[in-house]
C-alpha cells in the first residue's frame, strides 16, 4: 500500500504547481545530489529578442531574411524557432510556404523555400554543410564577443546572414542554482550551444564552469548523465527539447516543463506546471521532509 505521506506529498506539490507522476519518483528526489540542467529553454527563457540580422548577400535584405529564416523554423516548437517566427510576426512579414523541412535535432533546421536549399541553426551545422563563416567573422568582429547568440542562415551553400538574438537566465535561475547548493545539490549545465555563451550563462548563474558541457549533442547528453551517475551520484535532469529526450529517459529522475516539447513534458517524472524552476526546489524540499518522516 501507498504510504500516505507519499500521497499527501503529491497532493501537496500538485497544488503548488508541480506535477509529480509517481511515488519512486518521491524516493529518488529525496536522494539527488545532482541536478544536470539543460540551458537553452530550461535556465534561460528560451523565447529571445532577435536585436539584429546582419546580412552578408546583397540579394537579399534583413526582413527577407527573417522571412527565409522563420519559414524554414515555422513549425518546430524549439525556443529558437519560436523566437524567429515571433520577431518575423512582430514585423508585420508574411510567411513563405516551405516545400521540405527536417529539423536537425541540436543542429537546426533544413528546408527548401523557393527552390532554394535553406539550412538555419549552429556553427556546427554549417561546419557539416560546408559553408564558410570565415567573412561573416571579418565583417562582424563585435558579434562574437558580444554575449549574444548567434544563428546562421545559409541558402544553397553560401551564408546569407546571421540572427543575432539575446537569451538570457530566467529571472528565476540564479536564485534556483544557488538554493540547490545549499541543499547539497551540485548543478551541471549541459548544452548544445557553443563554449563562449554557454560559459557566459553559467558564470552568470554560479555554476562551476568545470561542470559545463557545450556543443553537447542528444548522445552527448546522454553521456554525461550517464558518467555523473557511474560516478555514484543520482542525478536528475531538466530539460525542455526532444534533444533532451534520451538524457531525460537515462536520468535517475527526470524533470520538464509544462511549456516543453510534447516528448520531454510526456516522459518526465515531474513536470513543473507554472514553467518556474522553483518547483524543483520545493520538491526536493518536499521529498526529503517525506522521506525523513517514513524512514
Ligand atoms: P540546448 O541544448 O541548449 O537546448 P539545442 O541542442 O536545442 O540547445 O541546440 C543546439 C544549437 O543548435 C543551438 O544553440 C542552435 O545554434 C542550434 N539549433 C537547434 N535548434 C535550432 C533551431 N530550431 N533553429 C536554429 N538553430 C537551432
Ligand atoms: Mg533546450
Amino acid at each position: 500500500s501507498v504510504p500516505t505521506s507519499i500521497l499527501s506529498a503529491l497532493t501537496y506539490a500538485a497544488r503548488n504547481g508541480v506535477l509529480i507522476r509517481s511515488g519512486r519518483a518521491i524516493e529518488i528526489l529525496a536522494r539527488i545530489d545532482t541536478v544536470v540542467f539543460d540551458k537553452t529553454g530550461t535556465l534561460t527563457v528560451g523565447h529571445a529578442g532577435v536585436n539584429d540580422v546582419a546580412v552578408m548577400d546583397d540579394r537579399f535584405t534583413s526582413d527577407e531574411l527573417l522571412v527565409l529564416a522563420a519559414t524554414a523554423e515555422q513549425r518546430l516548437t524549439h525556443p529558437i524557432a519560436e523566437a524567429i517566427v515571433h520577431c518575423a510576426n512582430h514585423r508585420g512579414l508574411t510567411l513563405k510556404t516551405c516545400e521540405e523541412w527536417e529539423y536537425k535535432v541540436g543542429l537546426g533546421v533544413a528546408a527548401q523555400i523557393d527552390g532554394i536549399e535553406i539550412r538555419v541553426g549552429s556553427p556546427r551545422f554549417m561546419k557539416t554543410e560546408n559553408i564558410d563563416l570565415i567573412e561573416f567573422e571579418r565583417r562582424f568582429p563585435d558579434a562574437l564577443t558580444s554575449g549574444q547568440s548567434l544563428v546562421y542562415v545559409a541558402g544553397d551553400g553560401k551564408l546569407l546572414g546571421v540572427v543575432m538574438y539575446s537569451d538570457p537566465p530566467r529571472q528565476e535561475s540564479q536564485d534556483v542554482i544557488r538554493e540547490l547548493k545549499s541543499l547539497g545539490v551540485t548543478p551541471y549545465m549541459l548544452t548544445g550551444d557553443v563554449k563562449r555563451v554557454a560559459n557566459a550563462i553559467a558564470g552568470n548563474l554560479g555554476i562551476n564552469p568545470n561542470n559545463v558541457y557545450s556543443e553537447a549533442f542528444p548522445e552527448r547528453k546522454v553521456e554525461v548523465v550517464k558518467e555523473i551517475h557511474d560516478r555514484g551520484k543520482t542525478v536528475a535532469f531538466c530539460g525542455d527539447g526532444i534533444n533532451d529526450s534520451a538524457a531525460l529517459a537515462y536520468a535517475d529522475v527526470s524533470v520538464s516543463f509544462a511549456g516543453a516539447t510534447d516528448i520531454a513534458r510526456e516522459t518526465a517524472d515531474v513536470v513543473l506546471m507554472e514553467n518556474d524552476l522553483r518547483g524543483l526546489i520545493m520538491a526536493i524540499k518536499v521529498a526529503r521532509d517525506t522521506m525523513d518522516i517514513i524512514w
